[in-house]
């Protein structure tokens, strides 16, 4: 099997040309052809001598995971799906705004945590991403997007993809090294040279996984809370039972000594009549009290089966409204893309709850 560069950040492509008797200036080279240039055919990479073109050609490939299908949606929204090789595949969202172009990245097919109000959760797990998988994502969006008129602004970008969120399918802090792995790639200057305070994870709450994303690779921390109390979040957010809400603010807590953002970010999935009362609200204020932060609330995004509904927009500006007269900065997350279902956190699962006529529809639209 060839090697997939994609698989390397530059320490491990250096080593691994040092294995091949290559020096580490050769290695940054084909590193910027790859990342920067977007080039995946050796051929291509002009100023590196023949024979070791020749040499990665036999060895190497750069091989980021096949696109099912890309669509665009009426907001300028895009979604890819990537073919993984397991019935669901993946998906990755382009989210454009007039100051950001805002990437949702995938990190596992599926997921073990099985939160109930999640058709990730739903379909369960099935296997962690690889670097190449993770980072590839970002490879296909940006040097796809490079070079297109910005729908928004009107400008051609050389830059679009200028923020990623590890929001999209899967739990980050469950596949840690690899994730930590593409985190590095997307931050290195060799690579996208992405700002460590544009780069957020989202996580429901592993404990001693936050603690290692901080010494490893501290990058922004969204921390999915959904619930004020233990009670209700071991219901919702089955992990809780494990890291429940004290050792999960005090991990928040230590997070904010490393975070290259003072402030977590607590993103609060609404569902109607379960955890959108005005007292879910007053509860919340006290338990994040002692923990610098900002309320990202998201209205629940319906999937078929799943036993839950959207809040009543009258419920969300009460709640939002409770949280700001305490002093808290509350966001309320805009939904976009809602015809390709690309909101993030409700990924792939619509295909995965029907598949046949969600990819029938998809290519239909898109031909
Ligand atoms: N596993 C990580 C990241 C992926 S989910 C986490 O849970 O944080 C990204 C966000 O989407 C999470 O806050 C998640 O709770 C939320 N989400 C999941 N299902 C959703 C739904 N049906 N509607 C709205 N948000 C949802
Ligand atoms: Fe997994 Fe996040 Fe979905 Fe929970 S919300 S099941 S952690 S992807």
């Amino acid at each position: 099997m060839p090697q997939n560069l994609l698989d390397f950040d530059l320490d491990g492509l250096t080593a691994w040309f040092g294995e091949l008797g290559e020096k580490p200036f050769r290695a940054r080279q084909v590193f910027h052809w790859v990342h920067q240039a977007g080039v995946a055919d050796f051929a291509q990479m002009t100023d590196i001598a023949k024979s070791l073109r020749e040499k990665l050609q036999q060895e190497a490939v750069v091989a980021p995971p096949a696109v099912s299908y890309a669509h665009t949606s009426t907001d300028g929204t895009r979604k890819w799906l990537f073919d993984v090789g397991v019935a669901n595949g993946i998906e990755t969202v382009f989210i454009p705004e007039e100051d950001r172009g805002t990437l949702c990245v995938s990190s596992q097919v599926g997921c073990a945590l099985e939160c109930t109000f999640c058709s990730t959760g739903r379909q369960g797990f099935n296997r962690n991403l690889t670097v190449a998988e993770i980072i590839g994502q970002l490879w296909v969006a940006h040097h796809g997007l490079r070079g297109e008129v910005n729908r928004t602004t009107g400008e051609i970008s050389d830059r679009p993809v200028t923020n990623v969120v590890m929001m999209g399918m899967g739990e980050p802090l469950a596949n840690l090294e690899n994730v930590v792995t593409a985190l590095g790639i997307m931050l290195d200057d060799h690579a996208y040279g992405l700002s460590r305070r544009r780069v957020t994870v989202s996580t429901s709450g592993l404990v001693p996984a936050m603690d290692r994303l901080a010494e490893r690779c501290p990058v922004a921390l969204a921390v999915s809370l959904h619930a004020p109390n233990d009670a209700l979040r071991d219901q919702i957010v089955p992990i809780n039972r494990k890291y429940p809400l004290r050792e999960l603010m005090a991990a928040c807590r230590r997070y904010l000594a490393h975070a290259p953002r003072d402030f977590i970010t607590f993103e609060y999935v609404m569902l109607a009549g379960v955890n959108d009362a005005p007292e879910h609200a007053r509860q919340l204020i006290e338990l994040v009290r002692e923990v610098p932060c900002k309320f990202n609330l998201i209205p629940f995004n319906p999937f078929p089966d799943s036993g839950y509904e959207k809040p009543r927009s009258e419920a969300m500006r009460v709640f939002r409204e409770i949280l700001q007269d305490a002093g808290l900065v509350v966001t309320t997350r805009k939904t976009r893309g809602d015809d390709i279902d690309a909101a993030c956190g409700q990924l792939a699962g619509k295909v995965a709850d029907k598949s046949g006529r969600v990819m029938k529809r998809m290519h239909k639209e898109t031909a």
